[in-house]
């Protein structure tokens, strides 16, 4: 059977022709509203319906738990093998999930280890909207410790870059928003600088809020760190962010990984801040969470703190994020990439 959360909403119908009308609507309602692990648990469904039904188009192939019990990891795999990350992450009355938008990517920024193994394929709408049905349930059966029994946000910053797989991610926003009834306001998307995907959010009627990774203030650097600059260059993609912030009328945050003197220098700093006044954007400072496959290290700890201060010195709002999950794998595409290492493989 077709797992139930690569069909359409609308058209969960066909898959119950010879049962009543209603049927649809309650299995939507579990799929969308009341999502769980196994179908056992729908209980006003026909138990011989409920054997029959497929939830999840993948299996969880590996569950990490870390961050003393705050932050869960998964890595899903689909029927044909690929590997999809989701991290889970918990806090005092919140729940945010991650969640990836392909299965690897095709834009090989250097510090990421998603980057590092080229692209597989696009998610379907339905495996985005899944990987947010199976935080959902997880949360509501299992729980996270010290997080809200449900999702609060969700961020479209796992592996893959979602702007370059537009129709889908629209889809999926179009579920999660209008059938899940998940507030636009508390999705964030964030984008390495697709500049014609941006264009086409800002169209989009929903308040979504847009985070872009930014990583390096110069065409030179970026070019090298994030190799779509090349394609799509600083002020383009200023320019459009601007755009997105005022068709939104929301705030813009920017990403920046800190990489040990890579982009961590007083001059990145300053020119950091200028384009984050530009766009009145908060900045969001995560040092790098190191990959199997890359020499590079994260910037020491006074040096983050030496790099935020000054940027903070000009007007910009700056928050230090902790590493959520370094002891779990937790960073875009960790996971993945330590499941296809030979068994045994030091870190660097
Ligand atoms: S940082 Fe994002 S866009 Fe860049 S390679 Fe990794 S997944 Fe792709």
């Amino acid at each position: 059977m077709t797992p139930l959360y690569l069909i359409e909403p609308e058209r969960l119908g066909e898959i119950v022709p010879d049962h009543p009308r209603y049927r649809a609507d309650q299995l939507r309602d579990w799929l969308y509203r009341r999502p769980v692990l196994d179908p056992a648990e729908m209980t006003d469904l026909p138990k011989d319906l409920r054997r029959r039904l497929v939830l999840y188009p993948f299996r969880v192939e590996r569950q990490q738990v870390g961050d003393g019990g705050a932050t869960v990891k998964w890595l899903f795999r689909t029927d044909d093998a690929k590997d999809i990350e989701a991290v889970l992450m918990g806090y005092p009355g919140r729940a945010t999930l991650c969640l990836s938008s392909q299965a690897g990517c095709a834009l090989g920024c250097t510090f990421c280890a998603t980057g590092q193994f080229g692209f597989e394929r696009q998610l379907d709408a339905g495996e985005m909207v899944a990987q947010v049905a199976y935080a959902q349930a997880y949360l509501r059966s299992v729980g996270v410790h010290g997080a809200s029994d449900h999702l609060t946000n969700i961020v479209f910053m796992g592996m893959g870059e979602p702007l370059a797989n537009y129709r889908n991610l629209r889809e999926a926003l179009r579920r999660i928003i209008e059938v899940m009834g998940f507030s636009a306001r508390a999705i964030t998307v964030s984008t390495v600088g697709i500049v014609p995907g941006i264009r086409r959010l800002a169209g989009e009627p929903w308040p979504i809020r847009l985070a872009v990774s930014l990583h390096a203030a110069d065409d030179e650097l970026r070019s090298r760190l994030v190799p779509i600059n090349r394609r799509y260059p600083l002020e383009e993609l200023v320019a459009a962010a601007d755009e997105y912030a005022r068709a939104k009328r929301r705030r813009l945050s920017i990403e920046w990984t800190l990489i040990d003197g890579v982009n961590d220098t007083d001059d990145q700093a300053d020119r950091l801040a200028r384009i984050a006044l530009r766009l009145r954007a908060h900045v969001n400072l995560i040092p790098l969470n190191p990959t199997p496959l890359s020499q590079d290290r994260p910037s020491p700890p006074d040096r983050v703190e030496e790099f935020a201060r000054r940027v903070r010195s000009r007007g910009v709002e700056v928050t230090v994020r902790d590493i959520r999950g370094a002891d779990i794998d937790a960073a875009c595409g960790q996971l993945r990439v330590r499941s296809k290492l030979p068994a045994g493989r030091p870190d660097h």
